[in-house]
């Protein structure tokens, strides 16, 4: 199966509403050429020096998202072209992106990341964190909260991957019931090659999808 065929594919298997992110993390940019030609505009790294060889040498109406990890003195790179941070696990980072991107005069779209899986390796807010911090969003005219970004346990439990995203979900529907002027909160980043099927049930917006595309 070729890159294209793979998208198409996976295409024709997402619900309304839900759009997809390619993760191109261990893929070269002749790779990402084979998916932009086959209509991919959104594609997702998680590392900062991938984010910027990549979107220097492909073509610049490409959203790139980032999904990894982001220390906070590596934001200056990623802010002048960054349209979707998924991975934002503390106030200190949000500060750092807010001022960031106020130096290039952009809002940058950002989620939260919720740590929902049993493994400890994972970053992330804990899910009860997440409400008492949203005031202080208020204070990051540079930010916009999008909503909550998530991964499941890595497991075959489907019982157990389907209660971490319907944790996520109800996560989710309470922050948007929240209004919050400061927040625009349209995005349920849930999903992976593995258990996007489930995500999407599980009220999912935007699926994450690597080895699904490219590698199979
Ligand atoms: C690598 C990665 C993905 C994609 O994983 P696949 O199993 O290859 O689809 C999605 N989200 C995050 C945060 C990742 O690091």
């Amino acid at each position: 199966m070729s890159i294209a065929e793979n998208l198409q594919r996976i295409r024709a298997s997402l619900k309304d509403g839900v759009s997809l992110v390619a993760v191109s993390k261990y893929h070269s940019a002749q790779e990402i050429t084979q998916a932009y030609h086959a209509g991919q505009r959104l594609f997702a790294e998680s590392k900062v020096q991938d984010l910027v060889t990549k979107a220097q040498a492909l073509p610049s109406d490409i959203q790139w998202h980032m999904i990894g990890h982001l220390q906070r003195n590596k934001v200056k790179y990623i802010a002048p072209f960054i349209s979707l941070i998924h991975s934002v696990d503390s106030l200190r980072l949000l500060s750092e992106i807010d001022k960031q991107a106020s130096k290039h005069g952009r809002v940058i779209p950002c989620l939260l990341q919720v740590h929902v899986a049993q493994e400890q390796s994972k970053f992330g807010f804990a899910p009860q964190q997440i409400i008492p911090l949203l005031p202080e969003l208020a204070q990051f005219p540079h930010v916009r909260i999008h909503g909550i970004m998530g991964m499941a346990s890595f497991t075959q439990n489907t019982q157990q991957i389907t209660q971490e995203f319907e944790l996520l979900h109800a996560l989710f529907q309470q922050i948007k019931q929240l209004n919050l002027p400061f927040t625009t909160i349209d995005t349920l980043s849930m999903g992976m090659s593995g258990d996007y099927s489930l995500a999407m049930d599980c009220g999912s917006t935007l699926v994450r999808i690597g080895s699904l595309i490219f590698e199979e």
